[in-house]
């Protein structure tokens, strides 16, 4: 016969033995003063540039926040980086909309989706998060608040992206190219990859994140992607690390990929395991989708100890501390 007595009691031991393993993988991150610290990863090559701006913060004891800020600040300026910020392509009908999130040390976080006309999305989700009592605005409201707060309010289509636009319009398909790194986006474009996902430590252990996106080329009016996603797009938990994600943003958003990832390092995962087994989810989820399209998360834990995973190969990501400024890193793959 079923024992329930016993069955309580061994549930009981096994949950104080969880709970003493949890807790002793919460003090073993916490209580750590690594010597790599302060750090900086990004996604994707052009994650060299923004760490390096990221760094100057950094390096002189500043926040992680500060430091995320202004590094993601760079590509999105970038006339040259189509996938973020200011020069990133447009929707169907031609409106460059943006997509961007913050998150601090303290569980904070600000968020602004398909919003025009502003260059610095990053800006305007950490004034959402620092000035209102909101994590989220988005479309007019968003650009609304950006001008009230004293942002240039700017048409932001380059003449490099409304070719690229006119070039899609001839073939025009509803249903955005999927985004398998180097065969998607515009031929020419000296970026044809993604989102700036980055997360930085700085010298005091404390960590932050931002990720800034211009979405998925040519995505229907309205379209959001996982980029300004708490949860999807972008995670930090102080007590444990932070993660982010590139790649198409909807199959993040079904299995809230970072935060799945964050919680995955709680357990003691690696960074790099943590992103894999999220990685793993997409394709359990979806498995004939996920051999045609990229995803990739970025992953980084309280020691400083970072990893990356990927669906298909081609994903790079960037690291920056004291040792070195411009590490470029092939990103493991499934497939
Ligand atoms: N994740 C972004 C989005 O879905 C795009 C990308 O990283 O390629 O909007």
């Amino acid at each position: 016969m079923y024992n329930r007595r016993k069955f309580i009691k061994l549930s009981a031991v096994s949950a104080s033995l969880a709970a003493l393993s949890r807790s002793a993988v919460a003090k073993s991150l916490s209580s750590i003063s690594p010597p790599n610290l302060p750090i900086v990863i990004s996604t994707w090559d052009f994650g060299i540039i923004a760490n390096k701006e990221a760094w100057k913060t950094l390096e002189k004891g500043g926040r992680a926040l500060d430091a995320v800020e202004a590094g993601v600040k760079i590509p999105e300026a970038d006339p040259n980086n189509h996938t973020v910020g200011r020069a990133g392509y447009p929707d169907r009908d031609g409106h460059v909309t943006l997509d961007a999130c913050i998150m601090d040390e303290f569980g904070n976080c600000g968020s602004v989706a398909a919003m025009e006309y502003i260059t610095h999305p990053i800006s305007v989700a950490r004034l959402v998060m620092e000035k209102t009592p909101h994590v989220m605005l988005v479309g007019e409201g968003a650009t609304q608040f950006a001008v009230e707060q004293g942002f240039k309010k700017e048409k932001l289509l380059t003449p490099e992206s409304k070719k690229a636009w006119k070039e899609w319009l001839k073939t025009a398909k509803y249903s955005p190219v999927i985004n398998i790194e180097n065969k998607h986006h515009m031929p020419g474009s000296k970026y044809n990859h993604d989102t700036i996902g980055m997360l930085a430590i700085d010298a005091k252990g404390n960590i932050s994140g931002a990720c800034t996106t211009s979405g998925m080329a040519f995505k229907l009016h309205g379209r959001v992607g996982d980029s300004p996603i708490i949860g999807a797009g972008l995670y930090v938990d102080n007590e444990v690390g932070g993660a982010t994600s590139t790649g198409v943003g909807e199959e993040v958003i079904r299995n809230v990929g970072s935060f799945l990832v964050v919680e995955l390092m709680r357990q003691s995962y690696s960074p790099e395991d943590a992103c894999k087994e999220a990685v793993k989810r997409i394709i359990k989820k979806k498995p004939e989708t996920a051999k045609q399209i990229q995803v990739g998360f970025l992953a980084i834990n309280k020691r400083g100890e970072y990893g990356a995973y990927a669906l298909q190969s081609g994903f790079s990501f960037a690291v920056c501390n004291s040792d070195k400024q411009d590490l470029l890193i092939k990103g493991k793959s499934i497939y």
